[in-house]
C-alpha cells in the first residue's frame, strides 16, 4: 500500500497522521516557530505550518497530509494517538518485550486487537481509547512494553524501520480490523498519580531556593487574564533551570507550578499532568537543557 492510500485508510478510521524524518524522528520547527511562538499545546495544534511541533501536526486533513509527504519520498508516516484518535496503544520492544508480552497475554491483559507488526520486530496492539487521560511513557505497562496513548505517537505501515530497514506492517495486511476495548488493569496502570497536594502561597517556604520556587509561583498566580500560559512557561523554564542545578526536584517543582496552574483555572490538559506533560513539563525540559 502506498503512503497516501495508507494515510487515507488512517484518515477513515479517525486516526491523526503525521511526517517524521526518515531517522524516525519529528521535523524540525521553522525558525519562527523555533523561537517558541507557539507553545501551548492548543496554540501548536491551531499552528499553520505543515510540519512544526511533532505530532501536534498531526491532522485529518488529506490535502494537508500530501503537502507533508509531496517531495520527501524518505518520510515516514506516523499516527498520533490518544484521545484524539481515539487510540491506546501497548508497544511491544523486541526481544524482552515480547516475553512480558506472553505473560500478560497469558493473565489475560491483551485481547485480541488490531495489530502492527513493527520494522524491529516487534508489536503495536492498537486499543479502543478509554475516555479520560491516558500516559504515554516507556516501561509503563511492563518490562519492555512502552504506552503510546495521549502525547505519543506510533510510526505506522508502510514506513521502513531506519535501522532494520524493515516495514511496519498490519497483521492480516489490513488495519481495518476492530479495537478492543483496552483492558481496565493497563487502562489503571497509565492513570496519572493522583494530584500533588497543593502549595499555599506566601507560607511554608523557608531556604533559599524554595523562596526562588515561590517568587516564580508568585509570578504564574500575578498573571493578567489571557496570559497565564506564557507566565506558567516562563516559571517552568525557570524552575527546570533550579531542577538542573539540583536545587530542587522535578516532582517540587511541577507539584509547585501545577497548584499555581490550577489557581489560575488553567486546565489541567493544558498545564500537563506530570512533569512530562504540557506547559509545565515544555518549560521544565527546556530549562533543564
Ligand atoms: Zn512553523
Ligand atoms: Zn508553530
Amino acid at each position: 500500500m502506498s503512503r497516501r492510500d495508507a494515510a487515507m485508510t488512517y484518515v477513515e478510521r479517525g486516526w491523526h497522521v503525521f511526517a517524521l524524518s526518515a531517522g524516525k524522528s519529528p521535523l524540525a520547527n521553522c525558525p519562527t516557530c523555533r523561537t517558541g511562538a507557539h507553545r501551548a499545546p492548543a496554540e501548536m495544534e491551531a499552528c499553520g505550518c505543515l510540519t512544526c511541533h511533532g505530532f501536534y501536526s498531526a491532522t485529518t486533513d488529506l490535502d494537508r497530509v500530501a503537502a507533508m509527504f509531496a517531495g520527501h519520498p524518505d518520510r515516514l508516516l506516523a499516527i498520533r494517538t490518544g484521545k484524539v484518535s481515539g487510540i491506546a496503544v501497548v508497544d511491544v520492544d523486541p526481544p524482552e518485550g515480547l516475553d512480558t508480552m506472553r505473560d500478560l497475554m497469558a493473565e489475560g491483559l491483551l485481547p485480541e486487537t488490531c495489530a502492527q507488526r513493527t520494522g524491529s520486530g516487534g508489536w503495536h496492539l492498537l486499543y479502543e481509547h478509554p475516555g479520560g487521560y491516558v500516559m504515554s511513557g516507556a516501561g509503563k505497562i511492563g518490562r519492555k512494553i512502552d504506552s503510546k496513548a495521549d502525547g505519543g505517537y506510533i510510526v505506522a505501515s508502510p514506513s521502513i524501520h531506519p535501522r532494520t530497514g524493515e516495514p511496519y506492517t498490519w497483521r492480516w495486511d489490513y488495519p481495518t480490523a476492530p479495537l478492543a476495548p483496552m483492558h481496565p488493569t493497563l487502562v489503571a496502570r497509565l492513570r496519572p498519580e493522583p494530584p500533588a497536594p497543593r502549595l499555599a502561597t506566601g507560607t511554608g517556604f523557608t531556604t533559599l531556593t524554595s523562596k526562588r520556587l515561590q517568587g516564580l509561583v508568585d509570578t504564574v498566580l500575578k498573571a493578567e487574564d489571557g496570559n497565564g500560559n506564557n507566565s506558567l512557561y516562563w516559571a517552568s523554564c525557570k524552575a527546570g533551570e533550579m531542577v538542573a542545578k539540583g536545587e530542587i526536584s522535578e516532582q517540587v517543582a511541577f507539584a509547585a507550578l501545577s497548584a499555581a496552574a490550577a489557581q489560575l483555572g488553567i486546565p489541567e490538559r493544558d498545564a500537563g499532568r506530570s512533569p512530562q506533560h504540557g506547559t509545565i513539563g515544555s518549560g521544565l525540559r527546556r530549562g533543564t537543557r
